[in-house]
């Protein structure tokens, strides 16, 4: 019999996430994955802002900007009829390299496909001491009580029994946890039948005209029917059949031959992995139950176009993980898990909508695409300038989507305490910062390399602005309750400009849960830890 205080199951980037935030916490955890861990097939490519600036405050940060993908490979998206045909417009975006992180943040993107990023998380768990990582290690069942959780594992030992105070499905899209528990997916279950093939080629870039990129988009007469991705930034790529509603099987010679199409020539390429799979638009219709939770894709599955599925999951693995602190550590009062669904269940609905939209842009027909696009001569080129204005136009709101990454919000939410005040009603392609309570805290420079997000993490920061006021009172309220709250001084106009109130309190996860003069300060304690 193994005790812990919190079983996950499921060693992808969101359930690595969740036990390294957890140790780097103080809280032990057993995570097991049924696999050895090996990423024959890498889906995510992209860290959102979001998720560099967890990296960043769990101190993995340069190893993401340092993993092994090319930093000199320009990122443009490209939309062509062919490496060998006409190209209809490009969005240029810098190299890795060149990149610099938006105002708003003090990191930027990052590229870091999963067999790069799942091996860095792995390596950061196992340098904790809390953390215990078992592979080939499958969660079988479980039966949840008032006091906890009995899981049944099957490991290379055979069958193991766990007790824990909580259960934390990270199981991904086919969610064993989320079954057991009854928890319907809500939305819809198929969007496209994609198919998704990884090939290597040395000297791709010498075959053809086109300047470099990292996603391509292939318009033939019949709409859009497939993109590449440049998944190292060397010589792999990940080729992929955008499909439709039908259920379709291709076999190897089909997607050879489609890969060719694509190329608009023979030309010698070595297939390394063909991977059928389902688009859909799904969001869980709850997030757990008294002690068993869920994040990640076994939450919520969205399609591909934009890159939020594995960022949304590392912001529900971030909201756990304090709260799960909170209440192993003996701090967190009874409503606090309550609090996990109403904060991150709407940030889901919103991104698995959006992600649809882009794919429904992506794919949609354009009144623009006419035969003369694919005609050589004046009449074509003027063809392809109006159809390629138009998509480019079009496609820019997948492309900009910081509002997405760093604009979520816990409105409602019950461990939140409005001021009455209300955000920046911004357009979709535009993120104001703002520190309206419910929002991530906002990122100023208060020194060179030094962001008030650097504050953040371990505990309540009680930010305060006005020197002469006195907190003490919140200090004996949280000592009184054990919860750590940590005062800090802040001389910064920039930052009492945006923050906008003389004191200021933020979760551990970075999220503004209060702002005022002053107060009941038991009270709006108890609120932030759900009491
Ligand atoms: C083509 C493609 C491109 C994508 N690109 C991006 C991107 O750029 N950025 C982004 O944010 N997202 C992207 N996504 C989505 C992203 O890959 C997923 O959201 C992410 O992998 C989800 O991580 P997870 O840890 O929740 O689940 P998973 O990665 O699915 O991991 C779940 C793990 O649980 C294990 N498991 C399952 N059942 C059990 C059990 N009973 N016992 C033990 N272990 C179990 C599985 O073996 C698996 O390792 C992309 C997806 C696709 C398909």
């Amino acid at each position: 019999m193994l005790r812990t205080p919190v079983l996950i199951v499921g060693g992808g980037p969101v359930g690595l996430a969740l036990a390294g935030d957890l140790a780097w916490r103080g809280v032990e955890s057993v995570l097991v994955e049924k696999t050895d861990g090996a990423i024959t097939q890498p889906k995510m490519d992209l860290l959102g802002p979001r998720t560099v600036e967890f990296c960043r405050r769990w101190g993995i940060a340069q190893q993401v900007t340092d993993c092994p993908y090319n930093p000199d490979h320009p990122q443009d998206n490209v939309w062509l009829e062919s490496f060998s045909g006409y190209e209809f417009g490009r969005e240029p975006f810098p190299t890795p390299r060149a990149e610099e992180p938006q105002p708003q943040s003090p990191v930027k993107r990052e590229r870091c496909p999963q067999d790069m990023f799942d091996p860095i998380l792995k390596r950061w768990v196992e340098s904790q001491p809390r953390a215990c990582l078992r592979y080939n290690t499958e969660l079988v069942s479980f039966e949840e009580h008032a006091e906890g959780v009995d899981a049944l594992l099957r490991g290379p030992e055979g069958p193991v029994k766990v007790a824990c105070r909580y259960l934390v499905g990270a199981d991904g899209g086919a969610s064993l946890v989320r079954q057991r528990l009854g928890i319907e997916m809500q939305g819809k279950p198929v969007l496209t039948y994609t198919t998704n093939a990884i090939f290597r080629c040395k000297d791709f870039w010498s075959l053809h005209d086109k300047r470099k990129g990292y996603r391509f988009i292939f318009i033939g007469p019949e709409g859009t029917w497939a993109t590449i991705v440049a998944i190292d930034g060397h010589d792999r790529f990940r080729f992929s059949v955008v499909g439709d509603e039908t259920r379709r099987t291709l076999g190897e010679e089909e997607v050879r031959a489609l890969i060719v199409r694509a190329m608009g020539r023979p030309f010698e390429f070595e297939i390394l992995s063909i991977v059928p799979w389902v688009r859909r638009e799904l969001v869980a219709e709850r997030y757990g139950s008294q002690r068993v939770f869920l994040t990640g894709d076994a939450a919520h599955l969205n399609s591909p176009t934009g890159a939020f599925g594995m960022n949304t999951g590392m912001q529900d693995s971030v909201d756990l993980g304090w709260k799960l602190a909170a209440m192993t550590q003996g701090w967190g009062g009874p409503r606090l898990m309550a609090s996990y669904e109403p904060e991150r269940r709407p940030v889901a609905l919103r991104n698995v909508e959006e992600a649809s939209e882009n794919l429904r842009r992506m794919i949609s027909p354009r009144k623009h695409l006419t035969p003369a696009v694919f005609q050589p001569g004046p009449d074509g080129d003027a063809a392809r300038r109006t159809f390629g204005d138009a998509y480019t136009e079009m496609m820019k709101r997948e492309w900009f989507t910081l509002h997405i990454h760093l604009g979520y919000r816990y409105d409602g939410s019950p461990v939140i305490v409005p001021d009455g005040t209300r955000p920046p009603q911004d357009p979709p392609m535009v993120y104001t910062q703002t520190a309206v309570p419910g929002s991530r805290a906002p990122h100023v420079w208060l020194r060179e390399g030094f962001s008030t997000l650097d504050l953040f993490g371990r505990g309540f920061v009680l930010m305060r602005f006005d020197p002469a006021l006195d907190v003490s009172g919140f200090a004996a309220a949280a000592e009184k309750r054990g919860a750590p709250l940590e005062v800090v001084d802040i001389d910064d106009a920039q930052a009492r400009a945006l923050y906008e109130a003389p004191l200021v309190i933020v979760r551990p996860d970075g999220m503004v849960g209060w702002r005022g003069r002053g107060g009941d300060e038991g009270a709006i304690l108890d609120v932030l830890r759900g009491a």
